[in-house]
């Protein structure tokens, strides 16, 4: 199948008689004959339910559609993208480890990985992601356990050479993760490039409506523990809180990874997707491809006309001709990048105040990549404890204004930010 068709086919195929679309399967326990049968499943003997806070089904039947659009062997869903980003990495990492992370990702990740996962005792080297290759080898030490980047960043818009850091990682024997959360399966499969694990918020375009907070975490399934045991101990020597099972030996390369993050992570830290909000994502993936192509057209006409318009100090897309990205972008994202454009008015921090005033469609929110057009003054919000120098410093300008362009008629949209930037 090809990504439209799985956006609607993947996952599930009912049978005879059963419910066309996937069920919310809401209850939290499941009925056994035996306590014989349920021993199985707590031994990870056999596979089926006994209790939502690890597994649920319908949250199984949306992973298994996400994990097809990524081309991967496995996945499951988490109760945020921030839960996925923790789970993936604390799945191989843990007190006394290393990760080399790009430095151009999401506030959100990067305070948890530099401020909360290293209170866990978990060290963290971060790299410009347009380093040279030196600075990438120097960053990896004898404790490092994976390395993590995003395909588009949020926000610098950073379109990551995902060959060079695959190669790097696996030169040194880790897996790379990256968040694909602003590109989607749609635009880029990072598989196919080398990464070996991949995290998306699907709170964004997969979910695409502003409805439901979410995550998921897919396994390339192409990632060889057993030929790196040594620094992979917790999927390589035996688990005794699950009857000694050996993750990589009892489940392989495809199913080591997910199944030691459900039995371990799931079990004892509890972030699981609610079956509702599994249903609602599921709902969005259906619309997705048809939903991010009309995205990448809008941001494309919209990021035109900003860049041809006299009040506008300059525009970062990485769809747009010029943008030091654009080459990249096309080897990467052929297909389009993303519907979040980042911009700057002439007259810094004081006109792109006001401008947003004068803005009617358009709403200011602090989200992006969803079906409604937003915009967000990270200076004077996100940002806002910063002063100038400082915001400089962390990449982010004054006068930036970041629009997620959604999926409304483009010109309409235009036309907003046309009228916004005539009365500033
Ligand atoms: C929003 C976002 C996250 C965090 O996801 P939540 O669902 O808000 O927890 C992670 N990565 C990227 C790129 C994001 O945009």
């Amino acid at each position: 199948m090809r990504q439209e068709t799985k956006c609607i086919e993947g996952g599930y195929t009912p049978k005879n008689g059963e419910p066309r679309l996937i069920p919310i399967i809401q209850s939290t326990t499941f009925k056994y004959d035996t306590s014989e049968d349920m021993g199985k499943l707590f031994d990870l003997e056999a596979s089926g339910y006994f209790y939502t806070r690890l597994q649920n089904p319908t949250n199984d039947l949306v992973a298994a559609k996400i994990a097809e659009l990524e081309g991967g062997t496995a996945a499951m869903l988490t109760s945020s993208g921030q839960a996925a980003s923790f789970f993936s990495v604390f799945n191989l990492a843990g007190c006394g480890d290393h990760v080399v992370v790009s430095s151009s990702i999401y506030g959100g990740t990067f305070n948890l990985f530099n401020v909360t996962m290293r209170k866990m005792g978990i060290e963290f080297t971060f790299v410009d992601p347009e380093c040279s290759d030196e600075e990438l080898e120097a960053a990896f030490k004898d404790n490092t356990k994976c390395v993590f980047g995003e395909t588009i960043a949020n926000p610098a818009l950073i379109v990551l050479d995902i060959e060079r850091f695959a190669k790097a990682a696996h030169a040194h024997g880790v897996p790379l993760i990256v968040d694909n959360t602003f590109a989607t399966p749609i635009n880029c499969r990072p598989f196919e490039w080398g990464a070996d694990i991949v995290i998306h918020s699907t709170t964004k375009y997969m979910d695409g409506h502003d409805a439901s907070v979410g995550g998921v975490i897919v396994d390339s399934g192409k990632f060889d523990w057993m030929a790196h045991k040594d620094k992979f101990p917790g999927l390589c020597t035996p688990d005794d809180s699950y009857h000694g099972i050996t993750y990589a030996e009892k489940f392989g390369n495809a199913g080591a990874y997910i199944t030691k993050a459900t039995a371990q992570l799931m079990r004892d830290l509890g972030s699981i997707q609610a079956p509702m909000n599994a249903y609602l994502l599921n709902l969005g993936l259906e619309s997705l491809a048809v939903r991010v192509q009309r995205h990448c057209e809008n941001a494309a006409n919209v990021a035109k006309f900003l860049s041809e318009n006299p009040k506008v100090e300059y525009v970062t897309y990485p769809g747009l001709e010029g943008d030091k990205y654009y080459e990249r972008a096309k080897k990467y994202l052929p297909n389009g990048t993303c519907g979040v454009i980042s911009f700057g008015i002439k007259g810094g921090r004081k006109a792109a105040e006001e401008f947003m005033k004068h803005l009617k469609l358009a709403i200011i929110a602090t989200h992006v990549a969803d079906a409604h057009t937003c915009v967000l003054h990270p200076a004077s919000s996100t940002h806002r404890q910063l002063t100038d120098e400082e915001l400089m410093a962390g990449g982010v300008r004054p006068d930036m204004v970041r629009l997620s362009v959604g999926i409304e008629n483009a010109d309409d949209i235009i036309e907003d930010l046309k009228q916004a930037l005539e009365s500033c």
